[in-house]
This record gives structure tokens, sequence and C-alpha cells, in this order.
């Protein structure tokens, strides 16, 4: 039986409760006092407060009378709808990034929007049912660590099972082993949906998918044949094991060993936080390990890959341990319920691994993977962002408190209370919300499509050109949605004042969740270095240049909208200050003062990943203000001057801020690299 609570916000001592059992089996809790036990609430401020095993909270404010019933509905609706906004997904998808450039390649002949929208819908259907019911619960049970294995929610193996089911793992691969060969795009949007709905769950499929994609593209024939179709089932998991105690951000520093060992490798070492590293559900989890092969050379150039599985194939086809021991589980302020343990390799010398690719080219292969993780980690911040700015709304919409200053600058105490969402104060933080949002996925989902172009255009240059542009892009898409979604959610926590803060609801998670966000797959400071000191000057600048044209293009089409031409001129001059910028930090580096050069790396990935978000606004604007005028009927006025508005609230609210992050940057005096360590006594 399904039950439904409904809380009354005032004060509890003063609520007299009672039961009603409907005629559909459902039973509803009333607590009431109004009207001598008269329930007067409006529907519509009926919000989802608390998932409990089976029973859902409902947190409402009094209004009128309504029907039970009317509220049930109204509560499932609630609950399937409330974590994404579906049509600016599709609108940014379909229209903003064309998505038809994308499917016109030849290897995604077999897809049209259609299909793609009947896979979207089937993935929110999925998240609704499958993810989103047990998002709070996994915070609530966390993982953890238990005589020798990691215990986690139960909900996780059928995650594994029906996501590998629906295809979910083997999207993005090849017809012949087993794939659906969709666009990398259309499977960012499809992890998105996930994501917003749970990001717990979707990483033990994402980083199997990451660990499967490995052995596809470099392993042997025969690894691919012993590992791949149990992967993209889900009936094995898989993990990346990277991280060791004295070798974290400094990946050069590892010392886990290989062995030649027969055919294998003998493996022995320690790897931590190594997320989805154990949980019950799968049969398998096969662990692509950076280890250093015996005498293999210092540094990054004497690192190879291996699979070293938790339990190996005999030849007889039966799987046993493979000393690979879990020796616990980190416990986290956020994301409790996808765990993060602690492994140990070889305890017992007898710990098989793999060699994948050639000898010493390891990091070179995780590597391709890792910037698949980076714009996978950019998603799901900006996937929490979208659902934080969801629940914000929803909160604003249903919140009465306080009035609106009439024009005597005072306020009238007989009148009904007001909306939180009528407060100039509360609009600007759901605008500030929304822009976060929204700049976030169009980013995420355009390095989508330049992999997509960069793999499959039929022109090699074209394919060299989206190749530069999506490694320009990937540092900032890892980066803008982790830290302006931390902001975005900590501004939405405050959109629901004293209650965001409380763990009634759900802010306060999307808060702790998205921390780590900016930490792992390389923090935001070694995203920063990898910004300012390898992408800009890459190709002698050549990136640079492809991405200044496309920012180009876009100022130059909305030129052609009276309205919108005062914001393509403030882009054109926030291009020409990352010129300014750079031609004064460039010299440091020319000159062999690299530590000076990268000092303000970060402040210089604040500057620039602003700037493009301006210009992914602005695109969205056009397209809106194209529409408009076509008189475009897919989407209504309100939506698309909804998009308008928010670009022009990012350039009046969030643009202006280069212009004092360009002053730091061209600040000639030296703070951070001259500070002597004993100031800090
Ligand atoms: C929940 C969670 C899940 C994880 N999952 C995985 C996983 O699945 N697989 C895996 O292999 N790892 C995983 N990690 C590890 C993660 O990638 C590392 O924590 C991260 O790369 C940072 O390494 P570190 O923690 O050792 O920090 P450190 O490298 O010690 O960094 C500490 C600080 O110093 C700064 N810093 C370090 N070096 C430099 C430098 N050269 N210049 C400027 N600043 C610098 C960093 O930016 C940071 O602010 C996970 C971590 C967590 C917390």
């Amino acid at each position: 039986m399904t039950c439904y609570a409904l809380l009354y916000s005032g004060s509890h001592s003063s609520i007299n409760h009672k039961i009603n059992k409907l005629s559909n089996g459902l039973c509803l809790w009333v607590f009431s006092n109004l009207d001598k036990g008269r329930l007067r609430i409006d529907c519509s401020t009926v919000i989802i407060h608390k998932h409990i095993n089976n029973i859902k909270l409902v947190r409402f404010w009094p209004r009128k009378t309504i029907i039970l019933e009317h509220i049930i509905q109204k509560t499932k609706n609630a609950m399937a709808n409330q974590y994404i906004d579906l049509d600016t997904l599709k609108f940014i998808l379909y229209e903003v990034h064309d998505l038809q450039s994308v499917l016109d390649q030849a290897r995604y002949t077999d897809y049209d929007q259609a299909s793609v929208e009947l896979f979207l819908n089937a993935v929110k259907d999925f998240s609704d049912k499958e993810l989103f019911p047990f998002f709070r619960e996994m915070d609530e049970q966390a993982a953890h660590y238990k005589e020798g294995e990691i215990i986690v929610h139960s909900q996780v193996r059928n995650y594994m099972k029906k996501g590998g089911e629906m295809g979910l793992i083997s999207a993005l691969f090849d017809y012949e082993i087993g794939g659906l060969q969709m666009p990398n795009i259309v499977v960012t949007a499809s992890a998105y949906i996930q994501e917003t709905a749970n990001n717990q769950l979707p990483g033990y499929i994402g980083l199997t998918l990451g660990a499967a994609e490995l052995i596809v593209h470099f392993g042997n024939a025969s690894l691919k044949e012993t590992y791949i179709p149990k992967m993209i089932t889900g009936d094995w998991g898989g993990t990346m094991c990277l991280t060791e105690p004295q070798a974290g951000s400094s990946l050069s520093d590892i010392i886990t060993t290989a062995v030649p060992d027969g055919d294998g490798y003998k493996i022995s070492g320690q790897k931590i936080f190594i997320s989805g590293g154990d949980y019950q559900g799968v049969e398998n989890i096969v662990h692509l390990v950076l280890a250093r092969i015996k005498g293999a050379p210092a540094g990054t150039k004497g690192i190879s890959l291996f699979i070293v599985p938790k339990k190996r194939l005999t030849a007889n086809g039966d799987l046993i341990p493979n000393d690979v021991n879990t020796l616990g589980d980190f416990q986290k302020m956020g994301q409790k319920g996808y765990c993060t343990t602690h492994l140990s390799f070889g305890d017992q010398n007898d710990c098989e691994g793999w060699l994948v690719g050639e000898p010493n080219k390891g990091l070179k292969y995780m590597f391709l993977m890792m910037n698949g993780a980076r714009i996978g980690v950019g998603r799901g911040a900006a996937a929490i962002t979208m659902a934080a700015y969801q629940a914000s709304l929803t909160y604003a919409k249903e919140r009465p408190q306080g009035r609106s200053l009439t024009s005597t600058g005072k306020k009238d105490a007989s009148q009904e209370q007001t909306l939180i969402i009528n407060h100039p104060d509360v609009k600007r933080m759901l605008l500030l919300q929304k822009v976060a949002t929204e700049g976030a996925l169009s980013l995420v989902l355009l390095a989508s499509k330049y992999h997509d172009l960069s793999t499959t255009h039929s022109d090699p240059k074209e394919r060299e050109k989206y190749l530069h542009l999506l490694e320009m892009l990937t540092p900032i898409v890892k980066t803008y949605p982790s830290e302006m979604g931390s902001v975005s959610v900590s501004n939405g926590l405050q959109v629901l004042g004293g209650y965001g803060f409380c763990n009634d609801f759900i802010l306060q998670q999307y808060f702790r969740d998205i921390r780590i966000f900016s930490i792992y797959e390389g923090t935001t400071g070694i995203q920063s270095l990898d910004l300012l000191g390898r992408k800009i000057p890459m190709a002698n600048g050549k990136a640079l240049e492809l991405l200044s044209t496309e920012i180009m293009s876009v100022i130059k089409e909305a030129s052609e909208f009276s309205e919108l031409v005062p914001y393509a001129n403030k882009l054109g001059a926030k291009l020409k200050l990352v010129e300014e910028v750079l031609q004064f930090l460039m010299p440091f580096a020319q000159k062999g003062d690299y530590e000076r050069f990268l000092s303000d790396a970060t402040v210089f990935m604040e500057f620039f990943g602003n700037i493009v978000i301006g210009w992914l606004w602005l695109e969205m604007a056009t397209k809106a203000q194209s529409a408009l005028a076509s008189g475009d009927t897919r989407y209504t006025g309100d939506f698309f001057n909804g998009k308008i508005h928010a670009m022009k609230f990012y350039f009046k609210y969030e643009l202006p801020k280069t212009t004092a992050l360009a002053e730091v940057l061209m600040n000639k005096e030296v703070l951070t690299v001259a500070a002597d360590t004993k100031m800090f006594a």
C-alpha cells in the first residue's frame, strides 16, 4: 500500500491528524487544524517533501478546500516531473545544436529525430520509475563497508540490470559488438536525464561504459571477447583505478606494480577513492588499473594500463577470486549512495592482470577516456544544477511570504501574503539558476556534438577542426557546471530560506552532492592549468582561433535582430578582452616564466568560461528570436521569450564579472607566486 502523508507547515503541536482511507486502496494521512477539521488547501500548493521507503511526505500551505483524490493526482504528477525541464533539453538538442547535423553523418543513418525523441522519452519514463524514487533513500542509506565488502542500496542491482537491458551501457558502441551505434550527443542527453533524476545511480553504468570503451578501443580481440559482452549487459561492472594515496593530481607518481607472469602480469598495489569499486548485484567488477611494469621509466612515460577483474575466469569458464581486496568505503558529504572504495591488489601475490594495448602507453589511453569522463562530470554537475533549479522553482511558486511594496513604499498588511516568486530578489536567484542551468546544459551538449563530428564527419579536415574545438572546450565543460553549478544550487537553497537548510527538503542534498564535481576527474586547479597551459597555446593557438570563429558567427547571426545587437556587440568586446589578457600573459610563457604564466590559471578559467557561456546564451536567444520571428509554434511564446530574457539577465549580471577578472589577470602585482609560505603562520 502506498501512503501519502500531508504535512502542514504550521506548528506541529497544534495539528490534529486523521487518516483517510480511499476507495483505491491508497491511504492518505492528513494533518490539519483548520476550520474545525475541514481540510482547506489549494492543490497547487502541494509539493513533494520527502521520500521514506514507500511513504511520500508532502508539504503544503493551506488555502482552499479541495478533493483528496486531486491531491494524490497532483502529487503523482509532481513526482514525475519536478526534476527536469525536458522542453529546454529538447530545444537545445534539436534547435540550438541542430541534432540533424549529427544524424546526417553516415554512422547514424538509422536514427532520425523521431527515434531519438522516442528513446529520450523512454529514458525519462525509466528515470521516473527506477531513479528518482530512490534518490533520497540512497543518501539516507549510504554505501558502507561491512566484513570485506561494500553494501550498497538494492536498487543498484536493478539499475544495472534494467539499464543494461535498455541499452544504456551499449548505446555508443558499434552494432557488431552488440551496441546501438547512437550519437554521443543523444547518449549524453540520456545520461543527463537520468542524472537529473538521481545523480548517484548513473555513475555505476557510466564507469562500466567508460571501462568497456577503453577495452574496445585499445584491447586485443581476446580481451574484447572476454569482457565486452558481459559489461554491456550490466552483468559485470567496470571502474577506473588511477588514484593512489601518494598520487592524486600527480599521476606520474603511481607505484602500483605489474610483474610479467605467463601471458599476463601479477599486479600489486593500492588504489583509493575508486568509484563503484565494489558492490552487490553484478557477477564481477572489471577494474581498469594504471600500473608500472617492473623496470619501466619513471614518470608518466612508464605507466601502463591493465584489466584486473575482481574475479578471473578459469579455463573452464568459472569465476574465481583474483586477490582484489576491498579495504573500506570512504564516507562522504554527498553522493553517499555511490560507493568510493579503497582497493588493495595482490595481498596474496595472486592478482592477475592483462595488459591493454602497448606497455608504457597507459596514461595516453586513459586520457582518451578521461576526456570523456570529464565531459561526463560536467554533465552530472549540470544535471544536479537543473534538478535543484526545478526544486527551488516549484517551491518559489508555492510559498506565500511577505508582501510586495506598494507605490507608497509600504506594505499593506491587510492583503494576503504574496508568493515568494514575486519578490525581485527571489526572481534574481531563480534567474541566476536558470542561466547557470541552461548555459551548462548547452555547453555539455555542444561538447558532445563536437565529439560526434570529430569522429564521424566525412571530411577529415572537419574532423580535425571539431577535435580542436572539443579539446578546447573539455576543461571548461568539466569546470563551469561544477563551479557555477555549486553557486547556482547554493542560490537555490537560499530560495527556500530556512527550509533549504533542513533535511526535510531536497536542496541540501543537491548542495552536498554537487560539491565533489569540481574535485574528481581533475580538480578545477588542474583543469585550469590544462586550459591556459595546453589548450590555449595548442597548435599555435589554432583551437582558440577556431573557437573565436564559432563565436563570431553567432555574433553575426544575432546582429541580424535589432533587439539582440547590443548583446552581440558586448560579446564582441569580450572577445577583444580575451586577446588583451592573452597578450599580457603569453610573454611570461615565452620568457620561460611558467610559474607566473600559470599562477592565475583558475582566474583565467572563470574569465574565459564566463565568456563561453555568454556566447552560448546569445546563440540560444538568437534561435529563440528567430523562432518568434518565423511564428514557430513548437514551443510557446513564453518559452522563447524566457530564453531571450535569461540571455539579457546573463549579460547584465554575469558577463560584466569578466571585466574585474581581466583586471586581476592583467595586474602586475605578483601575490601568490611571491608569497613566502611563512606568512601563512
Ligand atoms: C568521491 C570521489 C570519487 C573518486 N573517484 C575516483 C575514481 O573512480 N578513480 C580514481 O582513480 N580516482 C577517483 N577519485 C580521486 C580524484 O580523482 C582525486 O581526489 C583528485 O584527482 C585529486 O587528487 P587528490 O585528492 O590527491 O588531491 P591533491 O592532488 O592532493 O590536490 C589537493 C589540492 O592541490 C591542488 N594541486 C595539486 N597539484 C597541483 C598542481 N600541480 N598545481 C596546482 N594545484 C595543484 C589541487 O587542485 C587541489 O586543490 C575520486 C575522489 C573522490 C573524492
